[in-house]
This record gives C-alpha cells, sequence and structure tokens, in this order.
C-alpha cells in the first residue's frame, strides 16, 4: 500500500508526532493478523459516512480507509552527501510515495535547534536543498547515459530530453514537484522530488488559533498542503478518553485532533479516493487510486472479485441517505448497474456481482 515518508530535522517533535500516530495504529483492531512494524504507523482516515452507513444497515462495527507513514529518521545538512545516515535516509525516501515535512515552529528554551534558532522557512529550505541536490546527483549520472542511449534509440530521448529539463528545475533549487513536473515522466529514474509533498508546521497550542500566524506559514509552501498542531499535545490527546479529548481540543480552540487532519489531508495527497461497502457486519470505506474502474475496485476486495466480475450495483453516497434505505433507493431507481468500464467517483456505495 502507499506510504507517507516523515521527514525533518532533528528536535522539531518527529518522534513525538509519530509516536502519537502509531499508537492511533488502527491495525491492530481490525487486522489481527497484520504485522506491525515499529517504523510505520497505519492510521484509519476519519469519514463521517461510515457512521451513517452504519446506522442504515444496522452493521456491527465501521472500518476505515487507511493511511501509512514511514518514520524515516534524521535528515540533517549534508544529508546528501552521506553524512550521518544519509544513504540509508535516502533510500527510505526513495520508498516513499510521499514526503511529509515536520517543521518547529514551537518556542522551548529546553529544547534545543539544531541550526539554533526557530526559523520555519530556513528549515524547509534546508531540507529541500538536500532533497534536489540528491536528484542532481542521480541526473548528472544519468543523463550522459540517457544521451548515449537516445543515439540507437528514439524512446530513450523522451526520457533524456524530460530529465534534461528536470536538471534545469532543479538547478533553480526548486523541486520537480513544485513545478508541477510529471512524475509519470521521469519514474524510471527514481527521483526523491518529484513525490508530491505536505508539511506539518508543529505550533504551540496556544498559536493554533492565531489565523495570521497560519496564514504567514502557508504561504511559505503553497501550493503543497500545510497541517497545523501541537505535536505534544497530540500525545496526550491519543491518551484520554473521548470526552476529556474534546474537553482538551475545545480549549484550545480546535473541533478535530491534527491527527485526523494528517490523515486525510496525506490521503488526498496521496492521490487516493474511497468507495463503501455496508451490510449487517460492517460498513466498510475502500481504497482505490483517482481513475480506477469498477473491476479494478473489486479487485481491492478481492484478486477474484477482479476476475470474475460482472457488474457493480452503484449508488451514491448522498442519494442513499435521501432515500434512507437502499431499498428505497432501489425503487426510486437511483441504483445503476454499471459495467467493467464505469470510472467510480468518491463516495459511491457499492455492491459486486462476480462469477467465482
Ligand atoms: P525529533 O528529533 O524531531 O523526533 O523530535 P522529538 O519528537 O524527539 O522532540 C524533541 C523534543 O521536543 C522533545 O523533548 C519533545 O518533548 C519536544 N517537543 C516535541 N513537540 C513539541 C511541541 O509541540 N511543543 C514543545 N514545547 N515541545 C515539543
Amino acid at each position: 500500500s502507499l506510504t507517507i515518508g516523515i521527514v525533518g530535522l532533528p528536535n522539531v517533535g518527529k518522534s513525538t508526532l509519530f509516536n502519537a500516530l502509531t499508537k492511533n495504529d488502527v491495525l491492530a483492531a481490525n487486522y489481527p493478523f497484520a504485522t506491525i512494524e515499529p517504523n510505520v504507523g497505519v492510521v484509519g482516515v476519519p469519514d463521517p459516512r461510515l457512521d451513517r452507513l452504519a446506522e442504515v444497515f444496522g452493521s456491527q462495527k465501521t472500518i476505515p480507509a487507511t493511511v501509512s507513514f514511514v518514520d524515516i529518521a534524521g535528515i540533517v545538512r549534508g544529508a546528501s552527501e552521506g553524512q550521518g545516515l544519509g544513504n540509508k535516509f535516502l533510500a527510505n525516501i526513495r520508498e516513499s510515495d510521499a514526503i511529509c515535512q515536520v517543521i518547529r515552529v514551537f518556542t522551548d528554551p529546553d529544547v534545543v535547534h539544531v541550526e539554533g534558532k526557530v526559523d520555519p522557512a530556513d528549515d524547509i529550505e534546508t531540507i529541500n536543498t538536500e532533497l534536489v541536490l540528491a536528484d542532481m546527483q542521480t541526473l548528472e549520472k544519468a543523463v550522459p547515459r540517457l544521451e548515449k542511449e537516445s543515439r540507437k534509440d528514439k524512446d530513450r530521448k523522451v526520457l533524456h530530453d524530460a530529465a534534461v529539463a528536470a536538471q534545469a528545475v532543479l538547478d533553480e533549487g526548486k523541486t520537480l514537484f513544485s513545478a508541477g513536473v510529471d512524475p509519470e515522466s521521469l519514474r524510471e529514474l527514481s527521483l526523491l522530488t518529484t513525490k508530491p509533498f505536505l508539511y506539518v508546521f508543529n505550533v504551540d497550542a496556544d498559536e493554533l488559533a492565531n489565523e495570521a500566524t497560519l496564514d504567514e506559514l502557508r504561504a511559505l509552501v503553497a501550493p503543497a498542503e500545510a497541517i497545523f498542531l501541537d505535536a505534544q499535545t497530540e500525545s496526550e490527546l491519543i491518551e484520554l478518553p473521548a470526552d476529556e479529548a474534546a474537553e482538551l481540543l475545545a480549549s484550545i480552540g480546535q473541533d478535530e485532533p491534527g491527527l485526523d487532519q494528517l490523515a486525510k489531508v496525506g490521503f488526498r495527497t496521496l492521490g487516493l479516493q474511497t468507495y463503501l461497502t455496508a451490510g449487517p457486519k460492517e460498513s466498510r470505506a475502500w481504497t482505490i487510486p483517482v481513475g480506477a474502474t469498477a473491476p479494478e475496485a473489486a479487485g481491492v476486495i478481492h484478486t477474484d472479485f477482479q476476475r470474475g466480475f460482472i457488474k457493480a450495483e452503484i449508488v451514491g453516497f448522498d442519494q442513499l441517505m435521501e432515500a434512507g434505505s437502499m431499498a428505497e433507493a432501489k425503487s426510486r431507481g437511483w441504483v445503476r448497474i454499471e459495467g467493467k468500464d464505469y470510472v467510480m467517483a468518491d463516495g459511491d456505495v457499492v455492491e459486486f456481482r462476480f462469477n467465482v
């Protein structure tokens, strides 16, 4: 499944955030036989539609879609030159599908900042530079080879030209993602900065409601998505019963834990969406890429469902709620029969028909 790598300078609150993420782990609850890896946190994507489905269908439980976060240890200035954990670090990022940088905004005289001062713009620049330098090195090696190959093979010229264009972007100090470069055109080269980025600003709790500060920070990373949270508060929230957690959140002017926002934004950043199934046993969200067809969606439940796919009975979530029951939705003619070319929409409530 797709994963988001968490990066950031030392002492910015990565471990604090990651520990909160792993305590929120949904694997233990819903997938008893899953292997739980120490550096991976699998969190549920909050989806209020599931509770409403469960009411309509009398489901015993709900199972949300998930997003996986990988803790990628210590990037420091010079990582691209193989200092410290450099090479292992870069390999771990290469395996991630998106990159989430945690940035320190909180002030605490007891927590040393590696660069001597709290400066979000500077920290973002430091990490970007390391990733950009790593990609420049990759391309410096690849371009001469691609040039040779493209003399004999026209197809290789396409990749060669894309690589040269990428070099020009990196030379300006920009990530390929921020410049809008299509990752597919460079896939073979496993570059780092084509991956989607998102940013978590670790802010003092009393700054979370300060819109002026948040706007300033948001502007540093736009159009990438920004999430604001206080990692220390998140780690406390996760230990509290629901009612006390709600009280603590309210006391800092928030209506949703930062981890929930992170799960939702992360899911979206990965280019994923969900369709829904419902019955007396469970109401469940299933993860598919945007653009997936009905048989591909069926294959997420079981490969046999994809192979033996006949058709799908589909009703949009909102229409189903308006009808109030599946029977009523059917009698109103809102449940459609879709074939193998149907492209799934987010929130489709589905029943598959298939041969086994
Ligand atoms: P990492 O090196 O990025 O993994 O950072 P850690 O999560 O280990 O945090 C470094 C130190 O900062 C620890 O002492 C944390 O308790 C503290 N810390 C983390 N997040 C916050 C925060 O939001 N506010 C404050 N005041 N301290 C924090």
